[in-house]
């Protein structure tokens, strides 16, 4: 057992957090983490409608009676989202804890706050860790640049960040972006998080609702098979390589790039067929440099176990054996 803040605050076993992956984020996947010791976020996002996501947090609360969470991203989309509707249904249906991400949370802060939610906040930086920490967020959760998805401009790896994120702020830390097994977790809190999150190592479990394809893609490549697109619209993604990523990168090199010269590749909806479908050429799929670590398709409880026998084993024996 490892007792930590983040054990304690979200009342969980296990110091391990599986945060917002958009399209991947079900009830399945959130509910299975929920039932092998972590925290699952779901991503609201997923679903088009805000009636959709409560329909999930309903599916979820069959699947499991142990905490869970909703992700709220807040970066540019092709969409038009309506925020205020689907943290109306999170409050209505008793949700506690909300991982927020991308830009600042301040303006849902007091109607969040009031509801008794506990906000997690997801950012890349540490001066945006300050600001989370003064606008009343409870977490947050710090992404180094190995992250999958978006991590920030500032290019700061984990090893860096967490350290500097915990010199700087008083509440719980998530450390984020490069984590997928028990050498992690330790290196993680030892670091000064108080919690591990995991993203792409959670995509290739047997609960992830994700094609087969997907799932063997994370095996078969390793730790330099990401590429940054976007960067040119400082709105940089972690996506593993493929041609389509070749194709956006080529149009972002002519320089003066827009989102609609690169929309029909990076289109969220595209992505989603891609994860359905198992057609892997076909858009751009977020995927951390952690891909080098993933070499199996447990089921959660399995990789949560692995991950607790391995940190428990690093910490009881190596470094018992080490400190003279
Ligand atoms: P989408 O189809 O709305 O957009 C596709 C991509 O283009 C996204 O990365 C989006 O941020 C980017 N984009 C859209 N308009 C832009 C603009 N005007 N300027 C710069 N970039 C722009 O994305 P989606 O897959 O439907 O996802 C919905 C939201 O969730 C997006 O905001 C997306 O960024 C976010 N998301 C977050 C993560 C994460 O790591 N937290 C991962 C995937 C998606």
């Amino acid at each position: 057992m490892l007792k930590t803040r983040i054990t304690e605050l979200f009342d969980i076993e296990r110091p391990i957090v599986q945060g917002g992956l958009m399209w991947v984020a079900k009830a399945e996947l959130a509910s299975a983490v929920a039932n092998a010791g972590g925290i699952g976020f779901m991503t609201a996002l997923t679903f088009p409608e805000a009636e959709d996501l409560r329909a999930e947090i309903r599916r979820c609360r069959k699947l499991t009676d142990k905490p869970f969470g909703v992700n709220l991203t807040f970066l540019p989309s092709l969409r038009t989202i309506d925020y205020p509707a689907y943290i109306k249904v999170c409050i209505e249906e008793g949700i506690k804890f909300i991982e927020t991400a991308g830009r600042n949370p301040e303006p849902y802060m007091e109607q969040l706050k009031s509801a008794g939610i506990k906000v997690v906040h997801k950012c890349t930086s540490v001066r945006h860790a300050v600001k989370a920490e003064k606008i009343g967020c409870d977490v947050v959760s710090i992404d180094g640049f190995e992250a999958a998805g978006h991590p920030g401009e500032d290019d700061v790896t984990s090893l860096i960040l967490i350290p500097l994120t915990r010199d700087a702020i008083e509440i719980p830390i998530i450390g984020s972006g490069g984590f997928a097994d028990g050498r992690g977790l330790v290196g993680c809190l030892g670091l000064g998080a108080d919690g591990m999150n995991m993203g792409t190592r959670f995509v290739a479990t047997k609960e992830a609702p994700v094609h087969d394809k997907v799932k063997q893609a994370l095996i078969n490549h390793g730790e330099r098979d990401t590429r940054l697109i976007m960067r040119s619209l400082r709105n940089t993604e972690r996506v593993l390589h493929n041609q389509t990523v070749d194709q956006v990168l080529e149009i972002e090199s002519k320089g003066d790039t827009t989102i609609e010269d690169i929309a029909p590749f990076v289109s969220g909806l595209v992505g989603k067929d891609m994860l359905e479908d198992g057609e892997m050429e076909k858009g751009v799929l977020s995927a951390g440099q952690s891909m080098g670590l993933v070499r199996d398709i447990p089921t959660c409880r399995q990789l949560l176990d692995n991950i607790m026998t391995q940190a428990e084993a690093i910490i009881k024996e190596k470094f018992a054996q080490t400190i003279t």
